[in-house]
């Protein structure tokens, strides 16, 4: 905040907040009823329609485009007020069902909490008015405030007719008070998106004599004795339509402290009127803290400042995302790649999604959620670890475990409803010997000689299928080759093929149920012909990238789901002959202009990338990475790059303008397969999921 930024609507909320404690605590009771009766019955009155003013002109300001998360945050300011004051209800006697409800979604279940459910309940009809214009809006909202009117200061007057009393008595049975619901909030919040900042000196008499004409108003209408209640008055519209124009003009800036300090204010000060008089009792002050309205007025608000500056020194602080390293899903391709999958593959084969080492650096729980949406059912891990991170997030349907598990974690496995994969004959033993009953996939070694009971060792495989403990309900194989187009690797990949077409037929020859069969991984449906089985596992085709740059046979349309980015921290400058990073690994010729990035080896970027010709984009431009990565920054050659500035977005994956870099690039550049690449990625890299577009 710059010196000039007064934040001037931001610091009067905490006046506003001062206000309604003096509402709540009536200071000046002991000296003057009629004066405290002014004080917090009539100009405190403007506090709420101050806040609910400030809310609707930021609302509107954003072109109501805030108004999910503004709705979000209050209901969750407002359930954590509801747990507060639990315990206080709770002394004061449950309520029944009904007034429960009507508490909750009305009235607040504390005096001063009906503020949110009206807050909430004004926003959302606001935001439906102000669709009309803002002429209808304002009309329809005014219209709304003076029915509220006739329920509140003027009640005693209107319901001398018969039939507007009766009117009265149901809309009482539903809203207690009038300022309640949707009689009082929509029209400030409405009157707020609408009046423009203005310094006439009218506005500021029209200000000043409004509020002559409110306090008269205040006054007589204390002596008619019409007053049902004090919240809203007829010239209360006035007052803030006159003076929030000039509070407009004069704000400055904003003040996010003193915000968050308001909002505390508001919400916890009943605590401390709650407690005083217990506490006065307790340490024998009675005769001062509850015998003086005053002293009593300032011991509360004394309080409620203290704990609400505390509370928010010490309140939870959230480090935004996107300001080092970060890695950015998109959820829009994730869903168009299951598509594309699912048009590849054969009627009634499923997608298996293997989401091993976070999702190959996506972020597992993320990407299993955005699955389960795109109405995935089945996943794949490497490890229990893996399974019960996902189940933890609650993550449903099939779990498989692709790698060893040792056999006494059985308990484990059923608990948390995972299948476990039998990687081969003495393990299926062991297994079934732990004594609790089990989900698995049996594995088939058809060539890998990796995982698996060998194909042609029928005797041992179907001897897994007897078992009691295991309850197979899949069988399966991997292929190792069916990457390469090569004679040679079809070949093999062909025998694999048939041998575990082969040890399925043995198995069905025997009477066996295999349960779901699959064979196929990525390059399985990237390399082969449509197979027969149930159930394709696919990591790769999923995320839309490919181990290596190296042709495939279909092609299937599928996009990088993932992107890294990083910002550039600072420039340097070097002379001809300077060098920069570590072993002096760049040397420059001519003058440069470095860019120093915020990611490294620490990321997952290999040590060498610069040193292999390595780039990034940076304004849609490609940039030669230089020297030796380090493990937190790289140095990047900006030299050619006219309007560069510490802040500016890296792409060191991803698309950037017109052009793209892959992780299929990057790891073909750094001579290994996209697959490794990824599993390193992740630890301290930031996690954004750009949503799906509707
Ligand atoms: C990792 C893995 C897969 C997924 O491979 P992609 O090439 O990413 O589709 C499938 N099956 C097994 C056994 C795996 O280990």
């Amino acid at each position: 905040m710059t010196r000039r930024e007064n934040a001037l609507l931001d610091r009067l909320r905490l006046v506003a907040a001062v206000l309604v404690i003096c509402n709540h605590t009536s200071p000046l009771s002991s000296y003057t009823i009629l004066g405290d009766f002014y004080l917090t019955r009539v100009l405190a009155r403007v506090a709420v329609p101050f806040f609910l003013m400030v809310s609707g002109h930021f609302l509107a300001k954003g072109n109501w485009s805030g108004t999910v998360s503004f709705l979000k945050k209050t209901v969750l300011t407002y359930l954590a007020a509801i747990v507060l004051y639990l315990p206080i209800n709770i002394y004061n006697g449950f309520f029944t069902f009904p007034q429960l409800l009507r508490r909750v979604f009305i009235q607040g279940t504390l005096y001063h909490l009906w503020y949110f459910p009206a807050l909430i309940l004004g926003v959302l009809i606001s935001r439906q008015l102000a669709k009309l214009g803002h002429a209808y809006a304002l009309l329809i909202a005014s219209c709304l405030y003076l029915i509220g009117l006739g329920g509140d200061s003027y009640y005693g007057l209107v319901s001398q007719l018969s039939f507007i009393k009766e009117l009265y008595d149901i809309i009482f049975l539903i809203f207690p008070h009038t300022r309640c619901g949707l009689f009082l909030s929509p029209f400030f919040i409405l009157l707020g998106a609408n009046v423009r900042p203005s310094r006439a000196p009218r506005t500021a008499v029209l200000a000043f004599l409004s509020f002559v004409a409110l306090s008269a108003e205040g006054i007589w209408l204390h002596f008619t004795g019409w007053q049902r209640h004090d919240s809203m008055y007829l010239l209360l519209p006035l007052c803030m339509g006159s003076l929030f124009p000039i509070i407009l003009s004069l704000n400055r800036g904003q003040d996010r402290r003193a915000r968050q300090i308001s909002a505390l204010m508001y919400i916890i000060h009943p605590l401390f009127i709650a407690l005083l008089p217990p506490a006065a009792r307790l340490t024998g002050t009675s005769y001062v803290l509850s015998g003086n309205s005053i002293v009593s007025f300032l011991a509360v608000l004394f309080l409620t400042i203290t704990v609400s500056v505390v509370l928010y020194a010490i309140r939870p602080i959230q480090i935004g995302k996107k300001y080092r390293a970060w890695r950015e899903i998109d959820a829009g391709a994730l869903a168009r790649n299951v598509s594309a999958i699912r048009g590849a593959i054969p009627p009634g084969c499923e997608i298996m999604a293997v989401l091993k080492a976070d999702a190959y650096g996506h972020g597992d729980v993320e990407i299993a959620r955005l699955l389960r949406r795109f109405g995935v059912r089945r996943f794949a891990v490497a490890c229990i670890q893996e399974g019960i991170r996902l189940r933890r997030a609650l993550i449903g349907g099939e779990i498989l475990i692709l790698g060893y598990t040792p056999p006494d974690m059985a308990a484990v496995l059923k608990r948390y409803h995972l299948t476990q994969a039998v990687i081969d004959g003495h393990y299926g033993l062991a297994l079934d010997r732990a004594g609790c009953r089990v989900s698995v996939h049996v594995a088939i070694d058809t060539g890998m000689h990796r995982l698996g009971i060998p194909s042609g060792d029928i005797e041992v495989l179907s001897s897994i299928y007897a078992l009691k403990n295991l309850k197979v309900t899949g069988t399966f194989s991997h292929l190792c080759v069916s990457d390469s187009l090569d004679v040679e690797a079809q070949e093999y990949t062909k025998k694999q093929l048939s041998n575990f077409q082969e040890s399925l037929s043995a198995l069905s020859a025997k009477g066996i149920d295999p349960g779901r069969t699959h064979i196929q991984a990525s390059y399985g449906l990237w390399n082969l012909p449509q197979q027969p089985w149930s159930i394709v596992r696919t990591g790769m085709a999923l995320f839309g990238i490919k181990s290596s740059p190296s042709a495939v046979a279909n092609s299937i349309p599928l996009s990088p789901v993932l992107s890294l980015k990083s910002r550039i921290t600072h420039l340097t400058h070097l002379q001809a002959g300077q060098s920069a990073g570590y072993g002096l690994a760049f040397r420059t010729e001519r003058d440069c202009n470095i860019a120093v990035v915020s990611i490294g080896y620490g990321d997952g970027i290999p040590r060498d990338y610069g040193l292999r010709g390595g780039y990034v984009l940076i304004h849609g431009a490609a940039c030669r990475v230089v020297g030796l990565v380090c493990m937190d920054q790289m140095l990047v050659d900006v030299t050619d790059m006219p309007e560069i500035a510490p802040g500016d977005i890296v792409t060191v994956a991803g698309r950037d303008g017109e052009l793209e870099i892959t992780f299929t690039d990057i790891a073909d550049t750094c001579g290994t397969i996209a697959n490794e690449l990824l599993s390193h990625l992740g630890r301290r890299l930031d996690l954004v999921c750009v949503p799906k577009k509707r």
